[in-house]
């Protein structure tokens, strides 16, 4: 408890931090320039954003190792505030959510699809779709929530990250929720999501959005937990490096995808929309001036959207 207030408040890392300079994680490009030095704890925190495509991301990079410890000494206390069991309004929270994504593939779903979620957490999403009838299996790296998915669906539920799961056939449905944010190399995960659905199968991917105009979180949107800060155009031009192009948009960063061959230039243009709207949000030093009238707005409900 005396750790988790601390590291809340006060201004420096302890995190095990050093990272790597790497080209954008998205797109590929090499050049990008630094839109925050700290983030809404008012850690170091060093966030870029692409030249080309605008994607926001971690640079230097944590390594696999720096991540790894992260995740297994700190990130309970850093961001859930929570190191036991997933609590009630947690879940309660999570099956609202499940039960709105499942509502979004309506009239894309076969009968009693296969389907196969990318990160699993608690599993609200895999029981919403064995309500439906459907053969639904998930995974999921986090021993306390991929516990809780287990006791309730047994070996449908593997805990285990990404590169270490292996399945034989093929998945009419991929989803993965707010997960592709955590990444440090996320088109090798959307090629593998790719990879395991069938070639007429879907891709449903949710992120963060950061190109949201309003209200906009600035500096305060970023945590040493999310390496990439995704707009809807950069969304788009990560998959499309994976062979995906959106079916149905669900919302700006939540898009089913479908198999497709590569259209460099719709990439392209994407890519030209999502540095535009990256420098519209995020440039000039509004990473910090929007940090506080965001801060401000909490105190007087100027946050609320009019109307
Ligand atoms: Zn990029």
């Amino acid at each position: 408890m005396h750790y988790s207030l601390l590291s809340f408040f006060l201004p420096f890392t302890r995190y095990p931090y050093e990272g790597h300079p790497v080209a954008c994680p998205g797109c590929g490009h090499d050049k990008s320039h630094q839109v925050a030095g700290i983030d809404r704890r008012l850690k170091r925190l060093s966030t870029a954003a692409c030249d080309h495509c605008g994607l926001l991301y971690t640079n230097p990079m944590p390594t696999d190792a720096e991540l790894a410890t992260y995740y297994a000494d700190f990130y309970r206390f850093d961001y859930q505030a929570a190191d036991t069991a997933p609590k009630e309004k947690h879940l309660k929270k999570r099956h609202v959510e499940a039960a709105n994504r499942v509502r979004q593939l309506e009239g894309l779903m076969p009968e009693k699809a296969r389907t196969l979620d990318f990160g699993c957490g608690s599993g609200e999403f895999v029981t919403a779709m064995l309500a439906l009838g459907h053969d639904a299996h998930g995974f999921e790296p986090g021993d306390t929530y991929g516990s809780h998915a287990q006791s309730l669906h047994g070996d449908r539920i593997s805990i285990k990250g990404w590169q270490d799961v292996s399945y034989q056939d093929r998945f009419d449905l991929v989803t993965c929720f707010h997960v592709v944010e955590h990444l440090s190399n996320p088109v090798a995960a959307l090629e593998q999501m790719a990879q395991w659905s069938a070639p007429n199968g879907l891709v449903y991917i949710e992120v963060p959005d950061l190109g949201k105009a309003h209200p906009n979180k600035g500096f305060g949107a970023l945590h040493f937990a999310h390496l990439l800060g995704f707009n809807h155009h950069n969304l788009i031009v990560a998959a499309a490096r994976a062979g995906l192009v959106p079916e149905r948009i669900v919302a700006p960063t939540g898009i089913i995808f479908r198999h497709a061959t590569a259209d460099a230039e719709l990439a392209e243009s994407e890519a030209a929309k999502g540095l535009a709207l990256t420098r519209r949000l995020y440039g000039d030093g509004k990473m910090v001036s929007n940090y506080f009238r965001y801060q401000f707005g909490k105190l007087t409900g100027a946050n609320k959207r009019p109307g």
